[in-house]
């Protein structure tokens, strides 16, 4: 079906003369990453199921004409509609979503949907979406959005709408918040600026926002606030890449929250970004105190000065970096960082360094990621210059065991093998406590109040104790009771969350970067040649087909029905999978190619045992099938596209 073909098939005008528009937008589903906090979503915090929701896709929503039904669907937390009543299909994805993105625009236009892409990843790299799209949509939305929504209603849109001026965020809409889950999240997005004064040379903000920081009006920002208060939101991240690009409109912002939490009896807990010049301004200081900021994200990057002088992170510079986080620390706010390995100065010493001043300043979520190069930073086109960028990889998530250049001064092996190291160094009982000491010296009593009912605030407690403490040892428990003797008692939630943050990220290391290789694919080889043995005859029959097979270091296991199997075979095969995921870091596939009504019961069985793996199970159900069992999306990896037939090693 042709553009001019699926406009035609959209919605008839309305009473008021418009034709009605349906939109639907999508934020595809993130593979896990450290960013997700799996462990601590799934086990320990009640009714959360993602950590940010789309506030990209609240904003585009705001702008789309008022007559226009808009619907956002954030896969993180709810399943996709497989054949949505929608005129319009907008999936925006960041770099790490790229895969899922490709995947949804692919399988709606092959639908006859009219697809636009969009998202920091394709305001960065429109040239990958253009094959994919029947529109793309590339840079900031407020002037180019309605264009696009002009055009749709006029039979026209284009391929390309790119944004080349300067967008005032002063133009920005309120995003439309009512259209989130926003229960479902645990803190709440919202932004102030846009653009970063500084020019590290691996950093794709300042090639897509630019180095002039742009804001809202501290009265616009209030607004907004109001729109959560009325939601009932406590927590909320200014999303912004460096809250204090523009010092003096930081000040005017700050002054106005400090204000406006005492009008509103500090309903919000803030956190947000910031450099690390920060620590330099006394006065700032008081101000993000008193606005009630009680935590703050800082790109650290290395504490070495010869690595940040050559990636022009001069800014960190100024003064020496545990001086500046205990600074911090002193007023009551929280760090959570970033750290970078693999710069030309680095060597495999850097790894140890890194290590040891992470312990020092006591940062629990340090997430400490490969050197990447996105493309068109400057770092990517010196590399590309110099001939050192891989093929693999622009996966736009820093923090996996593998990346796209040549390191300089250490093989790329060798530093992927420490990198690993490193993270699990930083994630043993010993070290989450001795970071928990070591900040709790310095940090002064937090404003923080729990966001939390007290119902619910046990619920975490006691989860903790059982999921996380218990679950642990004497050790760990001896471990955590230490950290809570330092501390005045005012001070042990904020031990509570650094042991859950902790935790979390743990159970991520032991899944991700623990070297099992070998011992996962036995552990795979194993449950699918008992499964074999006990459904012979079903294979026998081409009913069932069973294979493994190793990918980039990891086992996967596929099973492939064909054909109706027995009630036990469901059974069995979900306990069997269950303890292969539980036990080892192997991935599942079930295809489902045939399914008849009595089976189905069954397979949501088999699939409920799976849920709580849910990241590593991937399910495929044809499309004659499809109609009889819904799969939620958010829980496993849906998939689109009909897997191989025969997998073969
Ligand atoms: S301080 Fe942060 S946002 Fe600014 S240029 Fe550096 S990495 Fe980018």
């Amino acid at each position: 079906m042709d553009t001019v073909e699926r406009l035609n098939n959209a919605q008839p005008a309305s009473q008021d003369g418009y034709r009605r528009v349906r939109m639907l937008l999508i934020n595809p589903r993130f593979r896990e990453s450290f960013w997700s906090f799996r462990w601590s979503l799934e086990r320990i915090l009640p009714g959360k199921r993602a950590i940010n929701p789309p506030l990209g896709l609240a904003t585009l929503a705001a702008l789309c004409p008022a007559h226009w039904d808009v619907t956002i669907v954030d896969e993180n937390v709810e399943t996709i509609p497989l054949a949505p009543q929608a005129d319009i299909i907008g999936v925006c994805g960041m770099a790490a979503q790229f895969d899922r993105q490709e995947e949804l625009l692919r399988y709606y236009r092959e639908r006859g949907y009219y697809v636009v892409a969009g998202g920091s990843h394709a305001s960065l790299c429109p040239e990958r979406f253009e094959p994919l799209a029947d529109s793309v949509v590339a840079g900031e939305a407020e002037y180019i959005w309605p264009t696009f929504c002009a055009d749709f209603e006029r039979g026209d849109p284009q391929p390309l709408y790119r944004e080349t001026g300067v967008v005032k965020l002063t133009d920005s809409p309120p995003p439309r918040y009512d259209l989130l889950r926003l229960e479902q999240y645990t803190t709440v997005s919202l932004q102030f600026s846009r653009g970063c004064p500084y020019r590290c040379e691996f950093c794709d903000i300042i090639v897509m926002f630019g180095r002039r920081p742009r804001t809202k009006s501290p009265e616009q920002v209030g607004r907004e606030l109001d729109l959560l208060r009325e939601r009932g939101v406590h927590s909320v991240f200014f999303v912004d890449d460096n809250l204090i690009g523009n010092k003096k409109a930081a000040g005017a912002l700050l002054e106005f929250l400090a204000d406006y939490q005492r009008r509103h009896r500090y309903t919000f807990n803030f956190g947000t970004e910031v450099s690390i010049n920060l620590a330099e301004d006394e006065a700032l200081l008081e101000l993000f105190r008193a606005a009630n900021f009680t935590w703050v994200f800082i790109g650290i990057e290395s504490a070495d000065p010869e690595s940040l002088k050559e990636t022009r992170k001069t800014q960190n510079l100024r003064q020496d970096p545990l001086h500046a986080v205990r600074t911090i620390y002193r007023h009551g706010i929280d760090i959570l960082a970033g750290f970078i390995v693999g710069f030309d100065n680095d060597t495999l010493d850097s790894f140890a360094a890194q290590s040891r001043f992470i312990e020092a300043a006591g940062i629990q979520v340090a997430m400490v990621g490969l050197l990447t190069a996105l493309p068109h930073t400057p770092l990517y086109e010196r590399l590309e210059r110099e001939h050192r960028l891989l093929p693999a990889a622009g996966h736009g998530d820093n923090t996996k065991p593998w990346t796209n250049f040549v390191p300089a001064r250490m093989s790329y092996e060798a530093m992927v093998d420490h990198y690993q190291r490193l993270y699990r160094a930083l994630f043993t009982d010993a070290a989450i406590a001795g970071r928990i000491r070591n900040k709790m010296r310095e940090l002064r009593q937090p404003n923080y109040t729990s966001e939390y009912r007290l119902r619910d605030r046990l619920t975490i407690a006691a989860r903790f104790a059982t999921h996380g403490l218990l679950a642990g040892g004497p050790l760990r428990v001896a471990r955590f009771l230490g950290n809570l003797r330092t501390v005045h008692p005012r001070g042990w939630p904020q031990v509570l969350i650094d042991w859950i943050a902790g935790l979390s990220m743990a159970d991520y290391v032991q899944r991700h970067f623990t070297r099992d290789d070998e011992r996962t694919r036995r552990l795979a080889e194993r449950a699918a040649s008992a499964l074999r043995r006990r459904w012979a005859q079903a294979m026998g029959a081409g009913h069932l087909h069973i294979t493994t097979r190793l990918a980039q270091g990891r086992a996967e296991l596929h099973l492939l029905l064909n054909g109706p199997m027995e009630r036990a075979f469901y059974r069995g095969t979900g306990h069997r999978l269950r303890r292969l995921l539980r036990r080892s870091g192997a991935t599942v596939t079930l295809a489902l190619n045939s399914l008849c009504a009595e089976q189905t019961a069954y397979v949501e069985q088999l699939l409920d045992a799976l849920a709580p793996y849910g990241t590593r199970v991937s399910v495929w159900i044809d499309e004659h099938v499809r109609t009889r069992l819904a799969v939620d999306s958010s829980t496993f990896h849906l998939m689109l596209s009909e897997p191989l037939a025969d997998p073969r090693p």
